[in-house]
């Protein structure tokens, strides 16, 4: 079968955010190494390094935003710039798939577009161009499935919840807990559901969904997407077992993290970081800084720059904060974060459960912290504390004394032994998934075949 996919090409199109990027990346190296060749459009703004990815093809299009909009850095407003985009690109693309198609001989055939769920026009263009499209899905299976029945779960009357029902399952969204729908709906409220139905109807007349994730993590959500979108399922594991994220960082990354792991002892550095969307505040930025020095415990913690929100990068902290925290600490701006998570010297992450930090953490055995910012975060983390109990949960509280409790009962007590001992099954499962034979490593086979015959 090998044979036949050379003289094959994918198109792949990542939505322009971090998390997005990576997965997508990824998935080109899985597929290229099944012999497919792979080309990749994308946008201006964080647009991937193409240095760092001699074997594929990379074709930039326009995507129409000005400076002020994207003046975050890699870091943007995600609703507005996914509005944004999602008009401004879909001309730009349109031409450039045409070309593209126009441009492919009979040796080298076009077989697919594979984009981000987060594209709403793509199944149209694609449609039109008579190629057919598979959709990336870059969230857990049990988050994608909800978005048909978001709209109807934030019209329950559910908000604002009462702290006798805050700790309640929402019915239609388990583990889901009543207490973090604000924050999974965030200002955006109804303005959602224009945006939630277009992704089902695009993905329902898709080709073939792409999960990031394997039945050893949920194989019932896996069947329920079936049922839900009505197109074939491919759940093909974390996709940095196969191949590491980090030659598709748009941030640049501190290197010198890595000595420093290599001078602290085994499983003793709490590793924080927040990934590349989420903000917080000066009095929040300053409670994870007194919380941390507190625990007396080591930790390595990105900030990343802006993230603090009103601040640069750390200058809140004063002059004896900052020497009390790297007494025991490093605080850097961005980190090869996979490399960091499978060190020998990290015993815990602080995290804010993003589907592809949450996933990195797993597959390295490390317990987490959780701290989740809103959208799919906040189910990632009722997983990772309720579910597999491969964590703890801070429940929003970002209190310093909350802080060093959780990290101290993370790294030093009989309770973080049984969640380190918990953490270390799933990981060896998610592990025998993505070996030969596994569920994950046959799915990549299935999906490899699924393409050839489109
Ligand atoms: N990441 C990194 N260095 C950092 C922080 C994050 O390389 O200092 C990577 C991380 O490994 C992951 C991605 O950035 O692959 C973040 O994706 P995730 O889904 O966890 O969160 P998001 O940034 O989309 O909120």
């Amino acid at each position: 079968m090998e044979e036949k996919r050379n003289g094959l090409r994918v198109i792949l199109f990542p939505l322009p955010l971090q998390g997005c990027i990576n997965p997508m990346l990824q998935l080109a190296n899985i597929l290229h190494s099944r012999g497919f060749s792979i080309t990749v459009i994308h946008t201006r703004f964080n647009a991937p390094k193409a240095s760092s990815h001699p074997l594929f093809t990379f074709l930039q299009i326009s995507d129409g935003l000005s400076e002020t909009q994207t003046k975050d850095g890699p870091s943007p407003n995600v609703m507005s710039l996914l509005a944004q985009i999602n008009v401004n690109a879909e001309s730009p693309f349109r031409d450039c798939l045409r070309e593209l198609l126009l441009e492919s001989k009979e040796s080298e055939r076009v077989s697919c577009l594979i984009d981000d769920c987060g594209w709403l026009f793509t199944q149209t263009v694609a449609e039109s161009l008579n190629l057919p499209r598979l959709v990336l899905c870059t969230f857990k299976a049990t988050f994608f499935n909800a978005y048909p029945s978001l709209p109807l779960i934030r019209t329950k009357g559910y908000l604002p919840v009462s702290d006798s029902e805050a700790e309640d399952s929402v019915p239609e969204f388990p583990p889901l807990q009543k207490r973090d729908l604000s924050k999974v709906f965030g200002e955006f409220g109804e303005k959602l559901d224009p945006f939630l139905h277009a992704v089902v109807e695009t993905t329902m007349s898709s080709s073939g969904l792409i999960f990031m994730s394997c039945e050893e993590l949920e194989k019932d959500s896996l069947t329920i997407a079936n049922e839900i979108f009505k197109v074939p399922i491919f759940a093909i594991g974390p996709f940095h077992s196969y191949f590491s994220a980090s030659s598709s960082s748009l941030f640049t990354q501190d290197e010198t993290c890595i000595p420093w792991l290599g001078n602290q002892k085994d499983k003793s550095v709490i590793y924080v970081s927040l990934g590349s969307v989420v903000n917080i505040t000066e009095t929040e930025f300053l409670e994870i800084a007194c919380g941390l020095s507190n625990s007396k415990q080591p930790f390595l913690w990105v900030v990343r720059p802006g993230s603090v929100l009103g601040a640069k990068w750390t200058e809140p902290l004063s002059e004896g904060l900052v020497r009390s925290l790297e007494e025991k600490g490093k605080i850097v701006k961005w980190a090869p974060q996979q490399e960091v998570l499978a060190h020998r010297a990290i015993g815990g992450f602080l995290t804010h459960n993003g589907w592809n930090s949450t996933l990195e953490s797993i597959c390295e055995g490390v317990p987490m912290i959780c701290l989740p910012g809103g959208w799919d975060q906040m189910l990632n983390s009722r997983f990772v504390s309720d579910i597999w109990k491969i964590g703890i949960h801070l429940e929003g509280r970002i209190d310093k004394k909350e802080i060093e409790k959780a990290v101290r009962m993370l790294m030093e007590e009989n309770e973080g032994e049984k969640i380190r001992e918990r953490m270390k099954v799933l990981k060896d499962e998610v592990e025998k998934s993505v070996k030969h034979g596994g569920s994950s490593f046959q799915s990549i086979e299935t999906l490899a075949n699924h393409i050839l015959l489109l």
